[in-house]
């Protein structure tokens, strides 16, 4: 098959490079055992570009993000940097990408594998076999929102201003990614607000609806204002299937949602773009977690997170449904044989390295593929 699939991989700082090391090893699986290839090249975010170029990311690698068909990034940032002022952080790589691939829509799935069930803070039965996505919108709402700022007050005292603020197509485009995402799952979606205390909300509310009557009648549509959602999150988080929310409830309510799974060494995410005239999306993959330094070196990080950011490109970027399966299959398998890294480990299982968990994933995909 000819080599038309371009990925940017990013490993960044830290146990970035450690964890993208097992996302080579399943790409090269994929490519000797299933034909599919991918024309990858490879570039420095965050500390690592800074050390080698004086910046967190070069126009060069700007310009191959754009230029590629998804953005797999490891993590970046830690100590090194700490000191250096705002402007120049190695997290401004990251922001940079976000900002100028305009990624509007962030996915986050809260998936339970059985073999971790138990590793929750909640009650097994509650979360046994959950699979959830939340996607909150990422480039507008009140972290965006003018006017916002500190202002000294006539008085005395301050007054501190974020404004949170929403226009119709920004309400419709990240509402358009749930009621497609959710057509290829369970066809309901969840819309999230305030509209009982927010404006922005009524609007949030009205337009979801308004989309959802005109073009996804057939999908399921229910509407939950954000507290109560927190709350049913922990209560019965099996009812929801699509969340979709906005920039602010979103942050919080997929923190809370993926803490259901028990662990940030498992937890991916994607970041879309708007579809261009070929229907083709600019995508960041990247695993939740930071860069770890604690751990950096060691061996010992979670490479399951970046792996299953990896099928999530597979499935949203380029529609290989199959392949994003496997890879998820085998990760189930690795889990159930026991094997853990130490993030996740558990009385009587076996601790394994980064490298040797990566291996085992792709042994598994060997076993899945026959
Ligand atoms: P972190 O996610 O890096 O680490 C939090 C804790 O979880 C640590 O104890 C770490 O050892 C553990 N952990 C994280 N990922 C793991 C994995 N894959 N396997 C095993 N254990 C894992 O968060 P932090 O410590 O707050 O931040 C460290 C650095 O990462 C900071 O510079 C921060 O700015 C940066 N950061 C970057 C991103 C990103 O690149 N998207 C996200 C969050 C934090």
């Amino acid at each position: 098959m000819a080599a038309n699939k371009k990925l940017l991989i990013l490993p960044g700082d830290g146990i970035g490079p450690e964890v993208m090391a097992e996302v080579s090893r399943v790409i090269d699986w994929l490519d000797a055992k299933r034909r599919v290839t991918f024309e990858v090249s490879e570039g420095l975010v965050g500390g690592a570009s800074i050390d080698a170029h004086g910046t967190p990311l070069t126009e060069e690698t700007m310009a191959e993000a754009h230029s590629v068909d998804a953005v797999l990034m490891g993590a970046c940032g830690g100590p090194e940097w700490d000191d250096l002022p705002f402007e120049q952080k190695p997290e401004r790589g990251l922001l940079r990408l976000r900002k100028e691939m305009d990624l509007f829509a962030n996915l986050r799935p809260a998936v339970v594998f059985d073999a971790l069930a138990d590793a929750s803070s909640l009650k097994t039965e509650v979360v046994r076999g959950l699979d959830i996505l939340i996607i909150r919108e990422l480039t507008g709402g009140i972290y965006f929102g003018e006017p916002r700022g500190i202002e000294d007050l006539p008085g005395g005292g301050r007054r501190g201003i974020n404004t949170q603020v929403y226009t119709t197509d920004e309400i419709r485009r990240v509402a358009r990614v749930a009621f497609e995402l959710a057509g290829k799952r369970s066809n309901r979606v969840c819309s999230v607000e305030k509209a009982n205390v927010m404006e922005s909300g009524v609007l949030w509310r009205q337009e979801v609806q308004a989309l959802h009557d005109e073009e996804y009648p057939d999908l399921e549509l229910s509407h939950m204002y954000a507290d109560n959602c927190a709350m049913q999150l922990v209560r019965e988080p099996k009812q929801f299937d699509v969340i979709v929310t906005d920039n602010l409830f979103g942050d919080m309510l997929s923190d809370e949602a993926s803490m259901l799974t028990g662990s940030l060494g498992m937890l991916p995410s994607a970041s879309l773009g708007p579809e261009d005239s070929s229907g083709r999306r600019k995508a960041l993959y990247e695993p939740v977690h930071g860069s770890a330094p604690d751990i950096t070196g060691k061996g010992i990080a979670n490479p399951l997170a970046s792996v299953l950011s990896f099928a999530m490109a597979l499935r949203y970027s380029f529609e290989l449904d199959e392949d994003a399966a496997l890879i998820e299959g085998a990760v189930e398998d690795v889990l159930a044989a026991g094997l853990r890294t130490a993030d996740i480990m558990q009385p009587g299982k076996e601790r394994v390295s980064t490298a040797a968990m990566g291996e085992a994933i792709t042994a598994a995909m060997d076993g899945r593929a026959g």
